[in-house]
């Protein structure tokens, strides 16, 4: 077997999935803007027909290309043109996973939304919003401040998202998210954020991960702590029921990570699903028996799942978020790491280094959570004093 598979996006997720393509000796044809996106640089292509393609993961003509040259289509982020790939799943022979259709209804958060609860899935409350200072204020009324406002479509590292905590911000709201269609979320005051990787084939097998408590900073993902622990014990097992049943409402194969929020009570309330490898899953490249790269690939090229059991009793994931334009102020931390037995350093090669941007992470495996945490505060350290 010698498939090819195309990716619709050439970032970090890509990167990672065509690292753990090439292992196995699987081809990998990227879509995305730049001859050196992320991506890109991994794999180098053993003939014209498997080049890379330049241009967006948006554009119905480059996705025509893409399907021409492949087996299965994939997707790195949900941002795709869905109608284009719906179009290429009917009319060639290549298949689309996850389905176009999955896609579709998670690209947009409120039809997610929707589609959940319809589904009896577990959310909390949200409602339509038009982008009008009534509408907003209407809604503020309904569901209270602080009221989460998000946009639809386009969002990711809570760049699509604005708190109000004052009816009179609603104006500055508008004006912040633009022109984009909007819904509210009732503000949830979660305890904890947690996560759950599944994992379908094309003959329906199911996996989950272990639950993962995930610890955002400024709305970006900044720590992942695995296994996730609970005073509660059968908290983590409940939430990956609640996660398998979420993804059984999906079609198409693939992995999907399901964010949720864990309340006091403990409750659980789906916060978003990302029908691709994510970010919570990164710890799964060094400590778990099969990665979250590659089980999306075994899952989309109709392969048995392989085991998404830890191997180690803890593990954690640090991001390298941008502090600055300058990629050097993450150099003490990537130092501290590199002195750190049980880390390893993941670099993305980005071609620019911005504030709040995603560089790279690092993951951590320990023998125990005490250890976990004796190597994990040399690196916050480092985090939280740059260079002068
Ligand atoms: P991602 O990068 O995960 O795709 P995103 O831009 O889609 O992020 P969300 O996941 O909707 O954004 O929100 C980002 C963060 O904001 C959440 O992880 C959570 O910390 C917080 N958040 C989101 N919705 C709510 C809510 N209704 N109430 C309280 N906090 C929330
Ligand atoms: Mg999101
Ligand atoms: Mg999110």
């Amino acid at each position: 077997m010698n498939k090819t598979v195309g990716i619709l996006g050439g970032g970090q997720l890509g990167r990672m999935l065509a690292a753990s393509a090439s292992v196995s000796n699987i081809n990998v044809v990227i879509l995305d803007v730049g001859e050196h996106a992320p991506a890109k640089q991994v794999i180098s292509p053993r003939s014209a027909s498997l080049a890379h393609i330049d241009g967006s993961f948006a554009d119905p003509e480059k996705i025509r290309e893409l399907a021409e040259r492949v087996d299965v289509l994939t997707v790195e982020i949900e941002h795709v043109n869905a109608d284009v790939l719906e179009e290429v799943q009917r009319s060639r022979s290549v298949q689309v996973h996850p389905a176009p259709s999955t896609i579709r209804i998670i690209q947009d958060k409120f039809l997610q939304k929707e589609h959940l609860l319809s589904r009896g899935c577990s959310v909390s409350e949200f409602m339509s919003v038009e982008s009008t200072v009534e509408s907003v204020q209407e809604a503020a009324q309904e569901l209270g401040l602080p009221l989460m406002l998000k946009s639809r479509t386009l969002a990711y590292d809570g760049r699509g998202n604005f708190v109000i905590s004052r009816i009179s911000q609603a104006q500055a709201a508008l004006e912040f998210l633009g022109n984009r269609p909007l819904y509210a979320e009732k503000w949830v005051p979660f305890a904890e954020e947690i996560a759950v990787m599944v994992v379908r084939n094309t003959s329906g097998e199911v996996c989950s991960y272990p639950a993962v408590q995930t610890v955002h900073k400024e709305s970006i993902m900044h720590l992942v702590f695995v296994p996730l622990r609970n005073r509660d014990p059968a908290v983590p097992a409940r939430a990956q029921v609640i996660a398998e049943a979420a993804i059984a409402t999906f079609e198409g194969a693939g992995v999907f990570g399901v964010e949720m929020f864990l309340m006091q009570d403990g409750t659980i309330y789906i916060n978003e699903i990302a029908p691709r490898p994510h970010n919570s899953g990164h710890y799964t490249i060094e400590a778990c028996e099969t990665s979250q790269y590659e089980n999306h690939l075994r899952a989309i090229l109709s392969l048995p799942l392989g085991s998404t059991a830890l191997k180690v009793p803890s593990s954690a994931m640090l991001n390298l978020i941008g502090l600055s334009s300058n990629m050097s102020d993450l150099t003490p931390v990537i130092e501290a790491a590199n002195l750190t037995p049980g880390a390893t350093v993941h670099l993305y090669g980005k071609s620019e280094c911005r504030k709040g941007r995603k560089m790279g992470h690092i993951t951590l495996v320990a023998d125990s959570d005490a250890q976990l945490s004796d190597r994990l505060r040399p690196l916050l350290h480092a985090l939280s004093s740059p260079p002068e």
